[in-house]
């Protein structure tokens, strides 16, 4: 799997270039095209928005890249005022993927193609294509991780108390992150391998408003406090992204944990954020999914440009991303599991420096 991926990044990477001396001469010189980004308050997103912003750049576009942190009129103004400015083209990564039905339609209405970035739009007609990571089996891999910290194999009698999370509801990633992990530990559930000490399962209860890290933090003590404070331990904790890992681990840290008599538990994550990684080699959150934004970044940007040079994108996927009025096609990367036994990966993709993860 992560051969695959490796080489998938590397073979990108040489298409990017080759395209970028043939279309110097094709000239897209001045064509603008607009790129919005949900925050700055995640690294992610900041390398997302700076590599497809690079890559459009060298095949000559011009580009206006804006970051709304998390605030969805900021978002609804800067798409308007792309469009104002006259973009030929749109790439979004939605804040909320029902919120822009209206700016959607006018991009229609002026034929400007929209591609959804790493989130599905949804609820429009008006969203071409969708470059994205496989969401469901980012879930199954931070499921499968969960239980390898775990260590529950068949003979596992149990029950491990586990604590479950989830993304924001209004990104339909965190749909798919929840449903791709649920599909592998419900089982563990019904046979009583693992036990959701607090009872809360269900997606609306689990969610964590925009991801952000300090309700994921409030809601982890109040688990502490409501349910483990009879002197049960918690085991293990799906978590879908680094920064809500972080706030977990800081409650935690704040009742008692993450000593030699009473260890953290197996704690997951995702985007491979360096303060994570550092956490992983520091024996605190167990594992993250690595997500290789470039390679996400080289899938938007050949898509814009053949898409605003009158062509057909290439996609891999015409059937999973049904967005409520279509179902849209989809570029799907894959994503890589990574915990202490191979960070090696981010620093031999060229992810990190290896000095980074000092
Ligand atoms: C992305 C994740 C990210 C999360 C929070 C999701 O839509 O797919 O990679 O962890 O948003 O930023």
């Amino acid at each position: 799997l992560m051969a695959t991926a490796l080489a998938a990044c590397g073979s990108t990477q040489k298409t990017v270039d080759a395209e970028a001396s043939q279309s110097a001469a094709a000239g897209p010189a001045g064509t603008l095209v607009g790129v919005t980004m949900p925050t700055k308050s995640s690294e992610r997103w900041i390398s997302d928005g700076e590599n497809v912003k690079a890559g459009l750049e060298k095949l000559g576009y011009q580009v206006d890249l804006q970051y709304a942190e998390n605030d969805i009129p900021t978002q609804i103004n800067q798409i308007e005022n792309q469009i104002t400015k006259g973009a030929k083209l749109l790439i979004i990564a939605s804040i909320d993927g029902t919120a822009i039905t209206t700016q959607l339609q006018e991009a229609a209405d002026k034929k400007i193609p929209v591609i959804a970035y790493d989130r599905l739009i949804r609820n429009s007609p008006n969203v071409d294509y969708y470059a994205t990571f496989d969401n469901f089996k980012v879930g199954v891999q931070q499921a499968t991780s969960l239980l390898k910290g775990l260590k529950v194999d068949d003979s596992t009698k149990g029950p491990l108390n586990v604590e479950l999370f989830a993304g924001s509801p209004d990104d339909n990633n965190a749909t798919f992150f929840f449903n791709g992990a649920m599909s592998v530990l419900q089982p563990y559930i019904d046979k009583k391998v693992l036990n959701v000490k607090s009872g809360q399962t269900d997606f609306k209860t689990v969610a964590i408003l925009r991801w952000d890290p300090a309700t994921a933090q409030k809601r982890m003590e109040d688990i502490l406090t409501k349910t483990y404070s009879g002197g049960d331990h918690v085991d293990g904790v799906l978590s879908p992204y680094d920064g809500l890992s972080i706030g977990i681990l800081s409650a935690l840290k704040s009742n008692g944990y993450g000593t030699s008599e009473q260890p953290y538990p197996v704690v997951t994550g995702q985007d491979a954020e360096l303060a994570s990684v550092k956490s992983i080699l520091a024996d605190e959150q167990y594992s993250t999914i690595y997500k290789d934004t470039r390679q996400l970044a080289d899938v938007t940007v050949k898509m814009t440009d053949a898409l605003l040079k009158g062509g057909k994108p290439e996609v891999n996927n015409t059937t999973d991303y049904e967005n409520g009025n279509k179902v849209v096609p989809s570029y799907l990367l894959d994503p890589v599991i990574v915990d202490k036994s191979n960070t090696q990966t981010l620093v031999d993709s060229g992810y990190y420096e290896a000095s980074e993860l000092q």
